[in-house]
């Protein structure tokens, strides 16, 4: 990974956004973390990178906010000059089955988890078009190619994030701009920890390499596609689900 890159992670303070964070740091690339909740767990992160010899800072924002995206991407460019890398990481859920879904829970789970990828790359992408490169990744689930019982709106959003991938991929393209997706399976962090042990139990026993995921797993493969060598990629969605889609 080629160093003085600058990479921006929403969601950063925990689980699969504070991995990519720690290892895209590892690699030498700046790291800003972005969370909406949590200032004390992302000071901690923040720390931990600096305490390793790498730049990191903490920009606190909603990405369902078209202003906070905007902020934070002029933030990245005040303090480390360009954005390179965007992570768009942020996500929630809100399951219930469709009948009691309220249209707040509908609303609420597509701002943030598909609107708040919009809001992110329209800011981020001006910054990639002048500096003609940049590569933009953008965590979906694999319950965006599967559906799952309850979690009508994250499938929605989470399959919204991969039809947006493609498009957003073919406009950016010529400019040196990659997008790609990854199709995270069950990756064992705090949204899969409140999960009931019927559920996990059902769950592992639709994965093939019958565990979870850790965070990490996901990490690595941000890595590869934040690297020189993903620089002919671009609109794919990488399934990393311990064998769950193929
Ligand atoms: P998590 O709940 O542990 O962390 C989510 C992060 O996003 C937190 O830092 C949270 O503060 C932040 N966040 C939430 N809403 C935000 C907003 N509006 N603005 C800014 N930040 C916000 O979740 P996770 O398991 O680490 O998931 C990370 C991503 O991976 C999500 O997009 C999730 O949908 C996706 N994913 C997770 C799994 C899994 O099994 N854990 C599987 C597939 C996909």
């Amino acid at each position: 990974m080629p160093s003085n890159k600058t990479a921006v992670v929403t969601g950063a303070s925990r689980g699969i956004g504070k991995a990519i964070a720690l290892m895209l740091s590892a690699q030498g690339v700046n790291v800003v973390l972005n969370y909406r909740n949590g200032a004390a767990a992302v000071e901690e992160v923040v720390k931990e990178i600096q305490q390793n010899g790498g730049s990191a800072i903490a920009v606190q924002g909603d990405v369902s906010s078209f202003q906070d995206a905007e902020r934070l991407m002029k933030t990245a460019v005040d303090q480390f000059g360009s954005v390179d890398l965007l992570i768009n990481n942020a996500g929630i859920t809100k399951d219930t089955l469709l009948l009691r879904m309220s249209e707040e829970d509908f609303d609420t789970v597509i701002d943030v988890n598909l609107k708040g990828a919009f809001n992110c790359i329209k800011h981020v992408s001006t910054i990639m078009l002048k500096q003609r490169s940049g590569k933009i990744i953008n965590i979906s689930s694999v319950i965006g190619v599967v559906g799952n019982i309850g979690q009508s709106n994250y499938a929605a959003a989470k399959a919204g994030i991969i039809g947006f991938t493609k498009s957003c991929a073919k406009e950016l393209a010529s400019r040196g701009i990659t997008v790609n997706a990854i199709a995270p399976g069950f990756i064992q962090t705090d949204m899969t920890d409140g999960l009931h042990e019927k559920t996990k139990e059902a769950i592992l026993s639709n994965i093939p390499l019958k565990k979870l995921g850790r965070p990490e797993d996901v990490a690595h493969m941000v890595c590869f596609l934040s690297s020189e060598g993903a620089n002919y990629i671009t609109g794919q969605v990488f399934h990393v689900d311990g064998g769950m889609v193929m």
